[in-house]
């Protein structure tokens, strides 16, 4: 394992003099991997995604970290459009398998497993991990085979316990653009909180919550956690994942206490991610575990025998045509928004936001949000950390501190690419042949469709 780090570390220093060397992006991802850093193996493929965007084997590496990261949503959409194409690999196919065994889609995740398989008979042995097969055998009188890491008393059974329940720090003002969505907010939960008798007044019914889809990184979970700060009530957020990973039955239990703690600390917002991960059609599970969790899930956030009130419920989601339709009934997700790449205005404000805190020379804003179209808010988010690591390596270097500059800004977004293409090709695939009821009618919008 040392001797891995060593290496890790002669790469990135090798690195910082061939930033675009792709066999050497490649290897370091590997080796991340292999120590089971993800998040650096992340951070790798998406440097040499940025030059190479179509290199389908660094997709796939990428998917890997964020699976192993529990970002099942964004491995997704990355694996099936490999999947997609004519030939995909065994390799992809056995990553969907897995991201979709995680999702409890068992049906699916068996055919995709199958299909690896054919393609490579090899591939189950070389690359499965016991106890993945396990699961893949799953079927209904054999339920019990999903206690893989998560017996009572497990790691993550006391994350769920300890669900992240903090004050947010931030609020709407800290959020860049996406002013639609911010009154959309206001509209929908925040002033029904702050008001409560003129909206029975005028009859309108509060309750329910707030679905919001898009691409990764443009501030689905920023713009939740910025809500509970503009009513300075308590942030909780859990991934679904935590809660789908436990024991057959803990996960009610587990789910119903999250609801009980957010009870007890009204007023708050109530941040579910990962929505999708419950996508499964309740009719299409196999397990019934999963469906007894649905259920579950439907009755808490209908408040059944229990009362709601002062709890704001919000999801999201980077899949929202995997979500049962259950779901978005009234007094539930009622409202599914879109939350798209920030637009040019937004960018401006965001690069501001972001620069607020450093020091800057004249920084020519407008010339920077329109070479930055289609990048999320994290993407602009990497441009300026990758402006303010050259300014200060040169500043180490000549010993004295200087401004970073527009030139700065402009070459470090010319080295990285938007994350966010490929989630809206996938995206205008679900618009075009899934659109039923206008579900994503702002999406096709967007998308001019
Ligand atoms: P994912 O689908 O991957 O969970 P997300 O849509 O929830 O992504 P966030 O995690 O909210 O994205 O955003 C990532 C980071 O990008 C935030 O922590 C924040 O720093 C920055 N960011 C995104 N959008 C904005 C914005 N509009 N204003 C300011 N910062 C933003």
């Amino acid at each position: 394992m040392n001797a891995d780090r060593e290496t890790i570390r002669a790469l990135q220093d090798a690195l910082q003099h061939t930033p675009d060397n792709i066999p050497l992006l490649r290897h370091l991802a590997d080796l991340s991997i292999q120590v089971e850093d993800y998040e650096l193996a992340e951070q790798t493929c998406r440097q040499a995604l940025a030059l190479q965007p179509d290199n389908e084997d660094l997709k796939s590496r990428l998917a890997e970290a964020f699976f192993h990261q529990g970002k099942y949503s964004a491995a997704l959409v990355i694996l099936e459009a490999l999947a997609d194409a004519s030939q995909p690999s065994a390799q992809t196919l056995l990553w969907l398998a897995r991201v979709k065994l995680a999702n409890n889609e068992v049906q699916t995740a068996t055919e995709c497993y199958q299909r690896a398989k054919e393609l490579d008979p090899g591939i189950y042995e070389e690359t499965l991990e016991n106890d993945t097969i396990d699961d893949l055998k799953v079927d209904e009188k054999n339920e019990t085979n999903r206690t893989r890491d998560s017996a009572p008393g497990s790691e993550k059974e006391e994350q769920i316990a300890n669900a992240d329940l903090d004050s947010p720090g931030v609020s709407f003002r800290d959020v860049g653009g996406m002013e639609d969505l911010k009154e959309e907010i206001r509209m929908k939960i925040i002033h029904p909180l702050q008001h409560p008798d003129l909206y029975q007044t005028y009859g309108k019914q509060i309750g329910g919550g707030i679905l919001l889809y898009g691409p990764p990184g443009c501030g689905k979970t920023y713009m939740a956690r910025a809500t509970a700060g503009e009513v300075n009530a308590v942030f909780i957020t859990i991934g679904i994942h935590d809660i789908l990973d436990l024991y057959l039955g803990e996960s009610e239990k587990k789910l119903h206490n999250l609801f009980e703690t957010a009870r007890l600390n009204t007023p708050c917002v109530l941040f579910f991610d990962e929505v999708d991960a419950l996508g499964a059609k309740r009719a299409d599970m196999r397990l019934s575990g999963g469906r007894s969790l649905i259920n579950q899930f439907l009755a808490e956030l209908d408040g059944i025998g229990n009362d709601n009130e002062g709890i704001l419920i919000m999801g999201a989601t980077n899949a929202p045509w995997h979500l049962d339709p259950a779901f978005r009934r009234p007094g539930r997700f009622d409202r599914t928004i879109f939350v798209p790449p920030p637009d040019r205005e937004a960018r401006e404000e965001i690069l501001r936001l972001f620069l607020e805190t450093r020091p800057t020379e004249d920084i020519r804003y407008r010339e920077l949000s329109k070479t930055t179209e289609r990048f999320s808010g994290a993407d602009l988010k990497a441009v300026v950390d990758l402006a303010v690591e050259n300014r200060l390596r040169d500043a180490i270097r000549q010993g004295k501190p200087g401004n970073v500059t527009t030139d700065d800004l402009q070459q470090a977004a010319s080295k990285l690419k938007p994350t966010t293409l490929e989630w809206l090709a996938t995206a205008r695939n679900y618009c075009v042949f899934s659109n039923e009821g206008g579900q994503y009618d702002d999406l096709k919008a967007y998308l001019k469709l």
